[in-house]
């Protein structure tokens, strides 16, 4: 930073915020753009019982494929979607995309797992939201109990009476509800005696760590005992060894999400998923 001195006092000046601000105009104005013309789709990573092998389900991720130059990630893109709101109008087609491509993946599947679709805190705020997913699921003729949402701490720890009354309705509805990122959020588990919610989703950095820090492994253990104390399914994000998953069955996880199996896949791919694994076969073979 630059202090310079003029008339009124000392003005500062970082050429690097300009720039940054800049870029973020520029960023904006083609999400605005994107989300316009739909350049956007859907993909699906498969998860997997530890235990059984057998298919849990999906989870639905974003990725921006058209006009994307800089190949810029949801990391980054969905922060600036959820700030400018366009995540909502985006939300609906989520929805709705999603919602097509679970039929097909019954056709091929059967009815036997769950897609879980990713809700920001910015759309539980939106009036509309239940009502929108409801007509969606009557319209498709989609049991409700075949739908999860994932769910950020912040969600659940919301204030606002819309989220609450979403919230609840969601699980009048029957839809499942996840706590995504679960022990990075606010470290409150306040939430927990509120709210019945389905399952915990174990964050990836815990598991990057977790055979190389005992802190991570303590802190993964204790949420599978949570879980298990409070009768809810624990998933392990972001499993890439044979070594994580071994340690993930012998400490009972329920359920595993990761390379070590699947990246996210185009639908085509994801409908080639089998309902029952063999983690003796692994890599998945990925077309
Ligand atoms: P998330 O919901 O926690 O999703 C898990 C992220 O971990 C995904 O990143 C997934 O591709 C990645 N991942 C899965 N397995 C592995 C693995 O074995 N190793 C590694 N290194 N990574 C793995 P992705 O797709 O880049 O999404 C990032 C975040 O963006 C998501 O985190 C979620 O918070 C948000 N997001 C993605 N799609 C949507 C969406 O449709 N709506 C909303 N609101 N947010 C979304
Ligand atoms: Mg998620
Ligand atoms: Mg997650
Ligand atoms: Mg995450």
């Amino acid at each position: 930073y630059e202090a310079k001195q003029n008339r009124s006092g000392y003005h500062f000046h970082s050429p690097q915020m300009t720039q940054r601000a800049k870029e973020r105009l520029k960023l904006e104005q083609s999400l605005r753009q994107a989300v316009e013309q739909q350049q956007f789709s859907l993909l699906y990573q498969p998860q997997f019982y530890l235990q059984s092998g057998a298919l849990r389900g999906f989870e639905a991720l974003l990725r921006w494929t058209q006009g994307n130059t800089a190949n810029i990630s949801p990391l980054q893109f969905i922060p600036l979607l959820e700030e400018t709101h366009l995540i909502n109008p985006l939300g609906e087609w989520i929805f709705a995309e999603g919602l097509s491509h679970l039929k097909k993946l019954r056709e091929q599947l059967g009815s036997g797992f769950v897609l879980s679709l990713n809700v920001s805190p910015v759309q539980f705020a939106q009036p509309q939201l239940v009502e929108n997913l409801t007509q969606l699921l009557h319209d498709r003729n989609i049991a409700s109990s075949q739908l999860e949402v994932e769910v950020t701490e912040s969600t659940l720890m919301s204030d606002m009476q819309t989220t609450q009354k979403h919230l609840s309705q969601l699980r009048e509805l029957g839809v499942k509800v996840a706590v995504d990122d679960f022990g990075t959020g606010y470290s409150s588990l306040a939430y927990l005696r509120q709210f019945d919610v389905d399952s915990l989703k174990i964050d990836r950095l815990f598991i990057a760590n977790m055979l190389s820090s005992r802190r991570d492994a303590a802190i993964i253990s204790t949420i599978i005992d949570l879980a298990k104390h409070l009768e809810l399914e624990v998933i392990a994000e972001g499993v890439e060894t044979e070594e994580q998953r071994k340690w993930l069955l012998a400490h009972q996880c329920s359920t595993l999400q990761g390379w070590l199996v699947a990246p996210a896949l185009p639908l085509e791919q994801a409908l080639q998923v089998p309902r029952q694994l063999s983690w003796n076969q692994l890599p998945l073979d990925k077309g």
